[in-house]
């Protein structure tokens, strides 16, 4: 074997001793849940029912676009193989109003590397039109796919008196790039704080989960008829990480700054109340199978209502 045979042979050994455990590490390791995060599920009806009035009738939704990633990086330890991303934005209506949760973002934000392979600019506008007829507005976290419709608003200083941001959002301008709420129109602006749960409407609670971001929250809907969901935002964007307890792959974590072993706790719970309350059903951020179910099941109806 010739000199330069041994060197390129010794190249190729050390970047598999470094190479193998750093893939691992970045892309298919998951760690175990080890702490705790509960969700009450009596004390979230209990909240569901404090504030008196009507419930949703109807959980709408439109789905605004599509990113594509790859499995690999939803879960930790899958294949390379894409995936949809759809972005929703929810409505609930009840007979007195009518509440929107997240906003997608302007097509104008969906620049080639956020890879975007499809966009419905009337399902966008329809959100648009839906915002300002809002009786409230509510985020399930501070990222731009989530805020971004909001804070392209034409509307904004309008939506101000619907709006509820929590504090741990407003103080997160970093995470919500590329969107930037108009700080000029925020002037005096009252955030919401609450420790661990609120109810914010009849049949409306939020559920602090930060991990994610600093300011996500997952949101409980408690129907008029009974039926219950927690859109979950993105504490999973798809189903799968809650069924495997699998974390998103450390290189998407660490680019996202997102708290592993929060998010991997609260993936346990929602686990947990699967099966102790199969009642309650959970929609991860971005999963289509799982909206597509739930459409059918006529938990979730698909298109706003003007
Ligand atoms: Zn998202």
């Amino acid at each position: 074997m010739g000199k330069w045979q041994k060197r390129l042979l010794s190249v190729l050994a050390l970047l598999l001793v470094v190479g193998t455990p750093l893939y691992y590490l970045l892309v298919l390791h998951s760690p175990k849940p080890e702490g705790s995060f509960v969700i009450d599920g009596a004390r979230l009806r209990h909240l569901a029912n404090s504030i008196p009035g009507e419930k949703p009738t109807e959980i709408r939704y439109e789905r605004i676009f599509d990113f594509e990633f790859a499995e690999a990086m939803v879960m930790a330890g899958e294949p390379w193989k894409a995936t949809p991303i759809p972005v929703y934005s929810y409505q609930l209506l009840t007979p007195t109003g009518r509440i929107l949760v997240d906003t997608a973002m302007p097509r104008a934000m969906a620049k080639p590397e956020f890879m975007v392979p499809f966009y419905d600019d009337a399902a966008y506008e329809r959100m648009q039109a839906a915002l300002p007829r809002a009786s409230l507005i509510l985020l399930t976290h501070e990222h731009m796919d989530h805020i971004g419709g909001l804070a392209a608003s034409p509307n904004f200083a309008q939506l101000l008196p619907a709006l509820k941001l929590t504090k741990e959002q407003l103080d997160n301008p970093a995470g919500m790039k590329p969107a930037e709420l108009p700080a000029r129109l925020l002037q005096g602006y009252q955030p919401l704080e609450y420790d661990d749960m609120l109810a914010v409407a009849p049949g409306v609670v939020l559920v602090k989960s930060p991990g994610h971001t600093p300011g996500s929250q997952i949101v409980y809907v408690q129907r008029a008829d009974g039926r219950e969901l927690l859109l979950l935002g993105d504490v999973a964007w798809h189903r799968i990480n809650i069924e495997k307890l699998r974390e998103r792959p450390l290189f998407m974590t660490a680019m996202i700054g997102e708290d592993r072993a929060a998010v991997l706790n609260q993936f346990q719970a929602l686990h947990d109340m699967e099966q102790s309350e199969p009642t309650v059903r959970l929609l991860p951020g971005h999963d289509g199978e799982v909206v597509r179910r739930l459409t059918a099941e006529g938990l979730l109806t698909a298109g706003f209502q003007e």
